[in-house]
């Protein structure tokens, strides 16, 4: 049992004993002065706890806690999503309160938006970007340029505009319990803010209508997408708590290949780049994807920063970068990773520590289907490090660095140079995260 969720839902069961006790005594108003000093305060306005994880670190974070009635917001439809977030620029604390599913594709009348939308009147189309760029043609060594590279961008500009959600400092973004809250094709961008709280909602579908193939990626080219469900870019202070992300319902094997490439529209699931700092991501559900947690866009991000703990969350149908890690201090605990193929997706390997970064995976649980090896749950370049001990891979206390460096010539360094100190809910034993988490991890499991 997942012990932080154990200790909320015992603590809202109290009160509700407490409050049916007081109104019960015709002391109205006694309620919620009560509820207050036990400290269970509505989904909408909790804070992340002391000493949970980097994201607690100096100021913690409270999202919009404090937002006034004025900047408190229920939104079911993209404009009022939109209307909610405001200015990006503006720093007033807000809480805004997602029902139901919001499908980003949608104009501001809620009329549906297909990827022909965005491209009508750009002159884009897929057929003419193929011949336009076919290797056979154009060649491998530069990138495309020119009349219909000039219409994938303006149809890929019209559609960010409409996707992407630029999310203010001191904001609370929360599902509304029992609505299947969540953003289906949209992307949340928190880009150099400071203390913002993602809970509670379903990322879907988040879906590229216009990749752009790049032919000097690697040796046979790739095609490359723009969008992740959440992206955060020089953001500090970010709780992501009780998140589920899935491609679903378009699963990458549904992908065509385009000049033998896969024609992938997806992005990341959660990325942390540019200099973010002081993350926590605690009991989201990551599923059905390939490229999930990028943690550093590249081996020179931002050294200092990118300090992230990574708690209580489950990884199952992932391809890679469960996280992919760079440069930064990260904490890796008491996460399920169940590396079954699902959907399609089989997994190459959960964590990648690279770019010198600090890892301190301890006490996860890898659940490894007959066959596969240990070796392969881990990734790196030679120069990152991964400690930590008390993972169990089916059950089994297992040394999972040292079965990867056994079987690798980029040896993964085993000593960190700092230790985790804000480590609220860690679990010194794994057995139960199986068990525990798939009830209480991921979005529709607050009440
Ligand atoms: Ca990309
Ligand atoms: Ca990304």
């Amino acid at each position: 049992m997942a012990a932080t969720s154990h200790r909320r839902s015992l603590r809202s069961r109290r009160t509700l004993v407490v409050s049916a006790a007081v109104l019960a005594a015709g002391a109205g108003a006694g309620v919620f002065v009560m509820n207050a000093n036990a400290g269970a305060l509505d989904l909408y306005h909790q804070t992340l706890a002391a000493k949970d994880g980097w994201a607690s670190s100096g100021t913690g974070t409270t999202g919009g806690a404090k937002a006034d009635a004025a900047h408190t917001f229920t939104v079911s439809t993209r404009a009022q999503l939109v209307k909610a977030l405001g200015s990006a620029s503006d720093t007033t604390p807000r809480i805004i309160k997602i029902k139901g599913t919001i499908d980003a594709n949608t104009d501001d009348t809620g009329k549906k938006l297909t990827c022909a939308s965005y491209a009508a009147g750009t002159g884009y189309s897929l057929s003419a970007y193929l011949k336009a760029y076919d290797p056979a043609t154009y060649g491998r060594s530069k990138l495309p340029s020119g009349t219909q590279e000039k219409a994938r961008a303006a149809a890929q500009a019209k559609q960010s505009k409409n996707i992407v959600f630029k999310v203010p400092a001191n904001t609370t973004i929360v599902g509304v319990p029992g609505t299947q809250a969540g953003l289906t094709g949209g992307s949340l961008q928190a880009k150099n803010v400071d203390n913002v709280i993602v809970r509670n909602l379903a990322f879907a579908a988040t879906e590229d209508c216009f990749p752009q193939w790049d032919p000097t990626d690697g040796s046979t080219g790739n095609w490359n997408s723009a969008y992740d469900s959440v992206t955060l870019r020089g953001a500090t202070h970010v709780w992501a708590d009780h998140n589920t992300f899935t491609d679903g319902p378009h699963f990458d094997n549904a992908n065509p290949k385009y000049y033998g490439r896969e024609y992938q529209i997806h992005d990341g699931a959660l990325d942390i780049t540019n200099g973010s700092d002081l993350v926590t991501v605690e009991r989201n559900q990551f599923t059905n994807h390939d490229k999930t947690m990028l943690i550093g866009s590249s081996d020179t991000d931002s050294v200092g920063k990118l300090r992230v703990s990574i708690h209580h969350n489950v990884w199952k149908g992932i391809v890679q970068r469960a996280p992919l890690a760079r440069i930064g201090q990260i904490h890796i605990y008491n996460n399920v990773y169940d590396t079954t193929s699902l959907n399609g997706y089989a997994a190459k390997y959960s964590i990648d520590s690279r770019a010198k970064a600090q890892v301190v995976a301890e006490h996860n649980y890898f659940k490894l289907p007959s066959g596969a090896k240990v070796a392969k749950l881990l990734s790196g370049d030679g120069t990152g490090s991964v400690a930590g001990g008390g993972n169990l891979v089916n059950g089994t206390a297992t040394d999972v660095v040292a079965a990867y460096n056994a079987a690798s010539s980029k040896k993964l360094k085993t000593t960190v140079n700092w230790k985790p100190a804000l480590t609220a809910g860690l679990e010194t034993s794994a057995k139960n995260l199986l068990t525990g988490l798939v009830t209480t991890a991921g979005a529709g499991a607050l009440k």
